[in-house]
């Protein structure tokens, strides 16, 4: 059988770390099988939807990699959906409901006064039958569901049992004739050919109903598989954060797409994510079983270092068209070797390319020790080598060592407090221009 994994986000927001999550584990599960991927948004509720979400949703996608083989949108599928409405129509599983909200909220607050679950049970009273005669009101109709037991085995929380008896018969399509998430994703995902819905933990309870309505409507339900919820650093859930970053935020902050992707592919599973992890490895080691049922914290903090450490490590042939990208064609494979253990985003390395090719005025704390080190400088300083000499000569006439030797010397070739090593900077500043700093002109 050939896989088939939904993504399917409402577009009420930007992706943040927890649906990011969802996706990317999707993703996985259909790419590593040789499966398709597609991307469903569920705008159903016009209420809430917003389109500019739409493109956001699929901006952060591509910048993730996750590449799909198609695209469906909930709102445009009506004609399936009363379609499916017909057939369990017919089959006398749905029905229409003429309450008023009022009288719907009333219901619930009765049920909590009694202490009793606030769910719905058919029930129409004469208020009801009247409008129904009557045809002055238009019905929301519901599923009316079994009251038997359903028992599934989720691929992440194992064996689950829930009785339909404690779920009330819930709203498939509302007054104004719109559907429901609940039914809708159920007709897509018969209709798609989805083998495997894999989806966030608040869905769990959907399970056994939805499960219902696959087999209403003829057929296997797919495998279910729920990821446990994603808490902050301080335990708290992150989707409720108003802090916690979106996707954008990273990308925004030129933290690295694949930092991302490995941090939220191995989250849960037990395995470490290292900076060498990329879309080959994690198909590789990919188990939708090794994902924990217990919930997981991430801190967005991991997300930063890995990144960095993925810059740092990065080889010139990977490094290449992105500095070619930001207009820094002539940087070659010397320098970004020489100032790659410096950065902790890739675009960092604009900075150093101004300050060893465009004029800068020096800091230069130092002027007797700064005039040795110029006059010790020689003619060319054509490699690390050439430059590692000097700096051991100027160790030798001035006595100093260290911190001592070398802040000095940084302030004034640099203007900065850290870089690159200074044996590695040298040569890529050149000597003319290094002299002419260490004298405190501006070169
Ligand atoms: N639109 C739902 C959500 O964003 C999809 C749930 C599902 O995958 O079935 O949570």
């Amino acid at each position: 059988m050939s896989v088939c994994v939904r993504f399917a986000p409402s577009p009420t927001g930007r992706l943040h770390l927890g649906n990011a999550r969802v996706a990317v584990v999707d993703w996985l599960t259909a790419r590593c099988r040789g499966g398709r991927f597609l991307l469903r948004f569920d705008d159903t509720d016009r209420s809430r939807i917003r389109a500019e979400f739409l493109d956001a949703i699929r901006e952060d996608l591509d910048w993730l990699g996750l590449d799909r083989d198609g695209e469906y949108r909930q709102s445009e599928r009506g004609g399936l959906y009363a379609e499916a409405f017909s057939r369990l129509r017919e089959a006398g599983r749905v029905y229409p409901c003429y309450e008023t909200p009022e009288e719907l909220a009333a219901g619930r607050e009765r049920a909590r006064r009694t202490g009793r679950p606030p769910r719905y049970r058919r029930r129409e009273g004469a208020a009801e039958a009247a409008r129904r005669r009557e045809g002055e009101m238009v019905p929301h109709w519901r599923f009316a569901l079994s009251g038997r037991r359903i028992v599934w085995r989720d691929r992440i929380f194992g064996r689950r049992e829930v009785s339909l008896e404690e779920i009330g018969d819930p709203v498939i399509r509302r007054t104004d004739g719109s559907w429901t998430y609940l039914f809708a994703s159920v007709v897509d995902d018969r209709d798609l050919g989805i083998t495997h819905v894999i989806r966030g933990e608040d869905h769990l309870t959907n399970t056994a109903v939805q499960i219902e309505m696959f087999e209403a409507l003829g057929g296997d339900p797919p495998v279910f598989a729920h990821l446990p919820l994603l808490l902050g650093a301080d335990g708290k859930p992150l989707a409720k954060r108003g802090d916690a970053p979106t996707l954008a935020d990273l990308r925004g902050e030129g933290v690295e797409p694949r930092a991302v992707l490995v941090v939220l592919a191995r989250l849960g599973t037990g395995r470490a994510p290292g900076p060498e992890d990329d879309r080959v490895s994690l198909c590789r080691d990919f188990d939708l079983g090794a994902y924990g049922r217990a919930p997981v914290r991430l801190d967005p903090r991991e997300i930063r270092r890995l990144s960095a450490r993925m810059v740092r490590s990065m080889s010139f042939t990977e490094a290449e068209p992105r500095l070619r990208a930001l207009g820094l064609g002539d940087i070659d494979e010397a320098f970004w070797l020489a100032v790659r253990p410096n950065l902790e985003r890739l675009e960092e390395v604009v900075d150093w390319w101004r300050i060893c090719r465009e004029p800068l005025s020096p800091v230069r704390g130092d002027p007797a020790f700064l005039e040795l080190a110029a006059e010790l400088l020689p003619e060319r300083l054509a490699d690390t080598g050439e430059a590692a000499a000097w700096l051991a000569r100027l160790a030798a006439a001035s006595g100093r060592r260290g911190r001592e030797l070398h802040r000095p010397l940084r302030l004034a070739l640099t203007g900065q407090e850290h870089g690159p090593e200074l044996k590695h900077l040298l040569p890529l500043l050149g000597a003319a221009r290094a002299r002419a700093r260490l004298r405190g002109r501006r070169a």
